[in-house]
């Protein structure tokens, strides 16, 4: 039934806060964890986020953050007389632990460990944007997960849902950050809330300080060209040699800046059944992986976020996690039979990171070199691809 206040201007009324407490409610109702509102002006870091485009830290998400730069200055872009900006956490399942950490297994990163939370989100929002669109008639609502260029950290900021860590993300007092964000612009003005002013990180250097590959230079800056979580995620090309070792065994995401956050330590994680990391999911065979080709890998992945990595991106971070771990408990035949599989595969980025691991095998398990660098010359004679070939050489041990 619409609410009795019947204004698209809601603001700090006793009307608008009673709209506001049942839209929270509602929230609530709905699965989400917590929510603020801001307005629809451009939010403050917006130069501070163009600025450090123009460093070069996006990685190979810069053309699409350059090309949807202006869209993000406003909301408006995104839902024309937007003049509020409901934000929304959801806590998602952060004592998800990698219960089966062995070297033969990739780890994937705690948000990922289920249903794709787009779609469980998606949903809600939509659930939601209804349920606002019905109380307050005539006011228009949309929902917005990763699905277009809003300013979600930055929105939620002003909104009180956090600060920003040292790493970038959003931190909550009591929820630590292992929450997902997204938004539901709204054409009704409504109540604000407040950011949180105090920076609650004071001197803790924890985040920076664990980042294997250096990828936080000042704090609150990412450099996403050096971030395992970017390179595994957006980027499907060959992983620069320089930071192969260090991905470990991370195969999607890398959650290790967050694991060291105090605030983390008490995070309360979710019964929510839709956003439930899934048993035996969170450490996935390496060997297996290798094995997907294209169809196993869409019905494997199907509705999960690992999707977006693509089966070369995936792929390609197994067989760098392999090629960290030559003496671990994985059966070698079974790790020497997939990695020369893939050093014949379609995709010659996976091809080339095959070879890598493959020339790491070489020199940790020498009664294995001649196996190896057979496999690599009878690749290397067909090989039409430089960066395989080139790849393919430095395994062998040729001069490049
Ligand atoms: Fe570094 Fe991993 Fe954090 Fe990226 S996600 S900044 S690689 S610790």
């Amino acid at each position: 039934m619409p609410l009795a206040f019947q204004e698209q201007s809601a603001d700090q009324s006793d009307g608008g806060r009673r709209v506001l407490e049942r839209l929270r409610q509602e929230s609530l109702r709905l699965g989400f964890s917590r929510l603020g509102v801001t307005t629809a002006e451009p939010p403050p870091r917006l130069d501070h986020f163009s600025k450090w485009i123009d460093r070069g830290f996006a990685g190979v998400m810069e053309g699409w953050m350059r090309r949807h730069l202006s869209l993000r200055r406003n909301p408006d872009n995104l839902l024309l007389g937007t003049r509020s900006v409901i934000m929304l956490a959801t806590d998602y399942d952060a004592r998800a632990v990698h219960s089966r950490k062995s070297p033969d297994r990739g780890q994937i990163a705690r948000y990922a460990i289920g249903r794709d939370y787009h779609d469980v989100l998606r949903s809600r929002l939509n659930q939601l944007g209804r349920w606002l669109e019905e109380a307050m008639p005539g006011c228009k609502t949309r929902g917005v997960v990763d699905s277009a260029p809003l300013a979600e950290r930055e929105f939620a900021a002003r909104a009180g849902l956090g600060w920003f860590g040292k790493n970038t993300m959003l931190i909550d007092q009591r929820a630590g950050s292992y929450f997902f964000l997204s938004g539901l612009l709204t054409t009704v003005s409504l109540p604000i809330d407040y950011p949180v002013e105090v920076d609650h990180c004071g001197t803790c250097t924890a985040c920076l300080d664990i980042c294997p590959t250096d990828a936080l230079p000042e704090p609150r800056v990412l450099d996403a060209n050096r971030c395992i979580s970017a390179l595994t995620i957006e980027d499907h090309g060959p992983v620069a040699e320089t930071f192969r070792p260090h991905f470990g065994n991370w195969i999607f995401g890398c959650d290790l800046c967050q694991e060291v956050r105090p605030w983390n330590r008490y995070a309360p994680g979710t019964e929510d059944p839709e956003l439930q990391s899934i048993e035996n999911e969170e450490m996935p065979s390496l060997v297996e992986l290798l094995s997907l080709d294209k169809s196993a890998f869409r019905k494997k992945f199907h509705g999960s976020p690992i999707l977006r990595a693509k089966r070369v991106g995936l792929l390609r971070s197994a067989a760098i996690a392999l090629g960290n771990h030559p003496l671990a408990n994985c059966d070698i035949s079974a790790g020497l039979h997939s990695l020369c599989r893939a050093l014949q595969d379609d995709e010659p980025v996976l091809r080339g990171a095959a070879a890598w691991a493959l020339g790491q095998w070489r020199q940790r398990i020498p009664t294995k070199a001649p196996q190896i660098i057979d496999a690599l010359q009878a690749q290397l004679a067909d090989e039409q691809d430089d960066s395989a070939k080139y790849e393919i050489r430095s395994a062998i041990g040729q001069s490049k």
